[in-house]
């Protein structure tokens, strides 16, 4: 059975009233011009502005607006994966709703998935307008994440991306709470190439990933592909308890056949800080496990939709 709909696009939203009228003006124009059935799936995160108002309103007169209410904000990534939970287009697209991410492209990507590509993500060549310090340690990150995981998952690519319905089934099945959704579909695999695009910088609004919100993303999506960090640890520690035994023996031969005393106790405190610096360290790397296995343990669901607008009422006389 083919499907009604042509064309999903889920877009994450969390405080971003200012652009949401832009974006929805950009995402019309561009799906209007790819002339099949589409429909626009908003997930509103939690948002405390007028978000949710501006998307209820657009769902009340254009039958192509679903609104996903959650309880509260659920973080990005979890938005994300409601939208592929509710998604039923034959193509499903990802896209950051402060136009980054140019809309326009999705064409290219359609392209791309009529070739036969299942996976079309965009890379980003540029970032305009971040910090210098975003664009360091991101690129940064990327690098660490490519050495420490097996898979493949590509640099300089976000969210933003294209894939088949079938890679959004097989998406769904993957039940993980602390999820890293571009490090999910590498892992999933399937045919998928890239784009390369120029991102844009956030005309309207600020950024809504504060540095606490990008560090947990960074550990989620190294953790979640990764126990490298683990062996690490436990090879620094054995590494380390060679070094203090090596030394233990130099001073035990000091002691007993030189007349050099210990002098001072800096050279003691410098060992015990940088030796408890590691140790704790290694316990942190364990905790970060130990917390993720509990999320899991714990059997909740990722989300909690409060409300949902548009969705059910559809089905017929698609309009687009
Ligand atoms: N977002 C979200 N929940 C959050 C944080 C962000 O749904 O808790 C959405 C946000 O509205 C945007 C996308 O995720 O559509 C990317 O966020 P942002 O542009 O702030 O991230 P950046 O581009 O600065 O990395
Ligand atoms: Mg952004």
């Amino acid at each position: 059975m083919s499907r009604e709909i042509q064309y999903s696009v889920i877009v994450p939203m969390y405080n971003e009233e200012e652009v949401i009228e832009e974006t929805y003006r950009r995402l019309k124009k561009v799906m209007n011009e790819l002339n099949q059935p589409y429909e626009l799936l908003f997930i509103d995160d939690g948002s405390q502005d007028h978000t949710l108002e501006k998307m209820q309103e657009y769902s009340k007169w254009d039958q192509t607006v679903k609104v996903i209410e959650f309880a509260r904000n659920f973080g990005h990534q979890v938005a994300i994966t409601a939208g592929m939970d509710f998604a039923e287009g034959e193509a499903v697209v990802v896209i950051d709703a402060d136009l980054q991410d140019p809309p326009e492209l999705i064409k290219d990507m359609v392209l791309k998935w009529k070739e036969g590509y299942e996976v079309v993500y965009a890379k980003r060549i540029k970032r305009k307008g971040e910090t210098v310090f975003k664009r360091v340690t991101a690129t940064l990150y990327y690098r660490i994440l490519k050495a420490l995981t097996d898979i493949d998952i590509p640099i300089n690519t976000g969210d933003f991306r294209l894939i088949d319905h079938k890679v959004c089934d097989q998406m769904k099945q993957l039940q993980e709470k602390n999820r890293f959704v571009r490090g999910l579909v590498s892992w999933v695999g399937f045919k998928q190439t890239a784009i390369e695009y120029v991102r844009d910088e956030r005309i309207y609004g600020e950024s809504k990933y504060p540095l606490k919100k990008m560090l947990k993303l960074s550990l989620d999506g190294i953790t979640s592909f990764s126990y490298k960090p683990l062996k690490i640890a436990s090879y620094l520690g054995i590494l380390l308890s060679i070094v203090g035994f090596l030394y233990m023996l130099v001073v035990i031969y000091q002691r007993l056949f030189t007349d050099t005393t210990i002098t001072g106790w800096s050279s003691v405190i410098v060992i015990q800080l940088f030796f408890f610096g590691i140790v704790l360290s290694i316990l942190g790397i364990l905790g970060e496990y130990i917390g993720r296995i509990y999320d899991e343990s714990k059997g909740r669901p990722t989300y909690i939709v409060k409300e949902s607008y548009g969705i059910n009422e559809r089905k017929s006389n698609e309009s687009f």
